[in-house]
């Protein structure tokens, strides 16, 4: 407002003026302190969306896809529960118009060496993308629940152990088109990671077939580093630094950690606890793909008959899915 403009319809008295200078400028000063402030919020609240996603993992829909899941039953290598999962994950990320890709090999059945199909899958966000980004789970459960000391035999539907990675791949395949990642994504599960009856079993038969695939038959893309998530969604989530993710892969460890930090997400703990041998190593040592392992080992029910939906909770899958979705659109490896 520019007095001058008014001034023909203003009063002609000098206290006349003075009256209306009066009357308008507390408006104009409040007017003014207003804009200001909402000027500042507005500011503020744009900085602070160009730092966080403004995309939120949706916990209850999560939580229907682990309890989806289960609902099949136990899901070992070679089972007929692993076929109707894998229905049921090439489904899902169809609708999202994702390329799946299936890598089927045959590994020795440990207790009788018959041939046990395997497949591991992989699902493509950006395909055309160069540079990628692998994330992965397993999605075979264990034969027998065998740290249950009451029931070593009993039925293990892993819910925490198996189908929390499998759910929260279901839950991003929502999020990603919405985000800009900075490399492509390549969703993969894992089969054959504990087809085992004993200790003297081999682990990790999936991701060591990925992993020497890729070693040996370079494809036109590169891996610049991966992130494994493991038992991610039990109700106590306590997410440490895993060493040989530390030792192996320092820099996507710390990115992770880090976002997390800038998110000040609690259950990503800024420190080394566990050493787990898991789908990572093939993928740091034979793939030389750096990679680390995203995994709650102070899980209670772990391969035990209690390893079931109610052990579990949608907002922890959330919680690292809101991490993870992140992470993609800020991290740079090796730059
Ligand atoms: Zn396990």
């Amino acid at each position: 407002m520019k007095p001058s403009d008014n001034e023909s319809a203003m009063p002609n008295s000098k206290a006349a003026i003075s009256r209306t200078v009066a009357r308008l400028a507390i408006p104009l000063a409040l007017t003014i302190a207003v804009v200001s402030v909402l000027g500042f919020v507005v500011l503020t609240r744009d900085v602070a969306q160009a730092q966080q996603l403004n995309v939120q993992c949706n916990a209850d829909r999560a939580f229907d896809y682990l309890e989806q899941v289960c609902r099949i039953g136990p899901r070992i290598s070679g089972s007929d529960g692993m076929l109707r999962q894998q229905q049921l994950i090439i489904e899902h990320f169809q609708k999202f118009g994702c390329e799946i890709r299936a890598q089927s090999f045959d590994a020795a059945h440990p207790l009788n060496g018959q041939p046990v199909r395997m497949t591991n899958l992989i699902v493509s966000w950006n395909p055309r993308a160069k540079q990628r980004v692998l994330l992965c789970c397993h999605y075979d459960t264990r034969p027998y629940p065998d740290r249950d000391f009451l029931r070593p035999r009993g039925t293990f539907i892993g819910a925490n152990d198996g189908a929390s990675g499998v759910a929260l791949f279901m839950e991003l395949a929502h999020h990603l088109r919405q985000i800009q990642p900075t490399y492509g994504v390549d969703l993969v599960f894992f089969d054959g990671e504990e087809l085992v009856y004993s200790n003297r079993d081999k682990y990790f038969l999936g991701s060591e077939y990925f992993a020497t695939w890729y070693r040996d038959h370079p494809p036109e893309y590169e891996y610049v580093c991966g992130v494994l998530v493991d038992m991610i969604g039990g109700k106590r989530l306590r997410i440490y630094q895993e060493r040989n993710s530390v030792r192996m892969a320092p820099e996507v460890t710390q990115s992770v950690w880090n976002t997390a930090k800038r998110m000040r997400v609690r259950e990503f703990i800024h420190r080394v606890k566990h050493e787990v041998r898991d789908d990572h190593l093939p993928l740091n040592q034979i793939a030389r793909i750096p990679t680390c392992d995203i995994i709650d080992f102070d899980y209670s029910p772990w391969h035990t008959t209690k390893d079931l939906p109610s052990a579990c909770s949608g907002e922890s899958l959330a919680t690292v899915g809101n991490v993870l979705l992140q992470w993609l659109t800020e991290v740079r490896i090796g730059e």
